[in-house]
C-alpha cells in the first residue's frame, strides 16, 4: 500500500515539478513523505503569506502577534494562529531521484547527469543506449531536436517521462523508447528499481490486452494499427489491404524497391502501393479515412520516377519478418 503511494507521491511531485503544501497533502501522502526519508525535503513556499489554516482556502499575510506567534491575516477569516507546520511545504530532492535512477538502470558512475533543456536530462548511458529524463512528454514532442542531440549512431534512445493525458500507445517514432515514470519504476526498500529487470528494457513488450500497441516500430503486431505521435486521433486503423502493403514494406527493411514487388509480397493484384490509400471525395477529413493515407505519407517514401518505395522506419527490423520473394 504505502509502497504504491510512495511512488505515486515521487511521480507527482516530479511530474509538478514545485513544491506542494503539507496542507495539501492526503493523509496517505504525509505517510508517503516519512517513508520516503530525504528524498522529500521540506520548504516553505512563501515567507509572506500562506494558505489559511482555517478554510484552507485564501492566501493570508502573515505577520508576527506578540502574544498569539505568527498569525496569517485571511480575507475571509481574519487573524489566525498558524504554526510552522501550517506554512510547510515538501518538494521532492531532484537530485535523488535522478541518482537512483541511475542506480536502477546500472548507468555507469562516470559519465554524470547533464540537463539538455528546462526539465530534460540526460541521464547516462544503459548498455550503451542514452537515457533521457523529461519532466514531460510534451517537451520532447514540442522540441524533437533533443533527440538529435544526444542520438549515438547505432543505438536507440530511451525516454523516461511521466504519463501525459495525451498519451495512447507508443508516443514516439521506432527507435524511441518511452518508459513510464509510473509503471516502470518503483520504490521500495529505500531505493527505486526497474519492474522486470533491466532486459525488460531492451525488448519492446506491447500490452497483450491491446492489438493496436505498437511492435515493429509504429505498427501492431498485425500491422492493422499504426500509432503516430503527431496525429491527434490515436492509433491509426488500417484495411486489410493497407496492412499488406505496409507489412510488405517493413519486410524490406526501408530499401527501395519496385511497386510490382511490394504489390506481389503484399498478395495484392494489381496497381501501386498508394492506390490504396487513396480517400474518396466523400470521406475527405474523416480521420477513419484520412488515417491511413497520413500514416502512408509519414511512413512511406516514394520516388515517382523510378516507381521505387521505402519505409525507413523498417531500418532496425527483426529478421523474423524478412522472407525472400
Ligand atoms: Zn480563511
Amino acid at each position: 500500500m504505502s509502497v504504491h503511494e510512495s511512488w505515486s507521491l515521487v511521480c507527482r511531485l516530479f511530474s509538478g515539478g514545485t513544491p506542494v503544501m503539507r496542507a495539501a497533502l492526503s493523509a496517505a501522502e504525509l505517510r508517503a513523505c516519512e517513508t520516503l526519508g530525504a528524498a522529500i525535503k521540506p520548504t516553505v513556499v512563501s515567507r509572506a503569506y500562506a494558505l489559511c489554516p482555517y478554510c484552507q482556502l485564501r492566501n493570508g499575510q502573515i505577520f508576527s502577534a506578540d502574544e498569539e506567534g505568527q498569525v496569517c491575516l485571511c480575507p475571509e477569516c481574519g487573524r489566525i494562529p498558524i504554526t510552522a507546520n501550517d506554512r510547510g511545504a515538501v518538494m521532492l530532492d531532484e537530485h535523488w531521484l535522478r541518482s537512483r535512477l541511475r542506480m536502477a538502470l546500472d548507468i555507469e558512475s562516470r559519465d554524470g547527469v547533464t540537463e539538455i533543456v528546462d526539465g530534460v536530462w540526460r541521464l547516462g548511458d544503459a548498455r550503451r543506449e542514452p537515457v533521457l529524463l523529461a519532466r514531460s512528454l510534451l517537451r520532447l514532442w514540442a522540441e524533437p531536436a533533443i533527440f538529435d542531440r544526444i542520438r549515438v549512431a547505432g543505438a536507440g534512445i530511451r525516454v523516461i517521462a511521466p504519463h501525459s493525458p495525451a498519451t495512447r500507445g507508443a508516443p514516439f517514432p521506432s527507435g524511441i523508447e518511452w518508459c513510464p515514470l509510473e509503471e516502470r519504476f518503483m520504490f521500495y526498500g529505500g531505493r527505486i528499481s526497474l519492474i522486470g529487470g533491466s532486459s525488460g528494457l531492451n525488448a519492446e513488450e506491447p500490452s497483450p490486452r491491446d492489438p493496436s500497441a505498437p511492435v515493429y516500430g509504429p505498427f501492431s503486431a498485425d500491422f492493422h494499427w499504426v500509432t503516430l505521435p503527431d496525429w491527434e486521433h490515436g492509433p491509426i486503423r488500417c484495411t486489410e489491404g493497407q496492412a499488406a502493403i505496409f507489412q510488405a514494406l517493413w519486410s524490406f527493411r526501408g530499401v527501395p524497391v519496385d511497386g510490382d514487388r511490394v504489390m506481389r509480397r503484399a498478395g495484392l493484384s494489381s496497381g501501386k502501393p498508394n492506390d490504396l490509400f487513396k480517400v474518396k471525395a466523400r470521406y475527405k477529413g474523416d480521420p477513419e479515412y484520412e488515417g491511413p493515407l497520413f500514416a502512408y505519407r509519414a511512413l512511406v517514401k516514394s520516388n515517382r520516377r523510378e516507381g521505387t518505395y521505402a519505409m525507413s522506419c523498417a531500418n532496425a527490423t527483426p529478421s523474423s519478418l524478412c522472407q525472400t520473394t
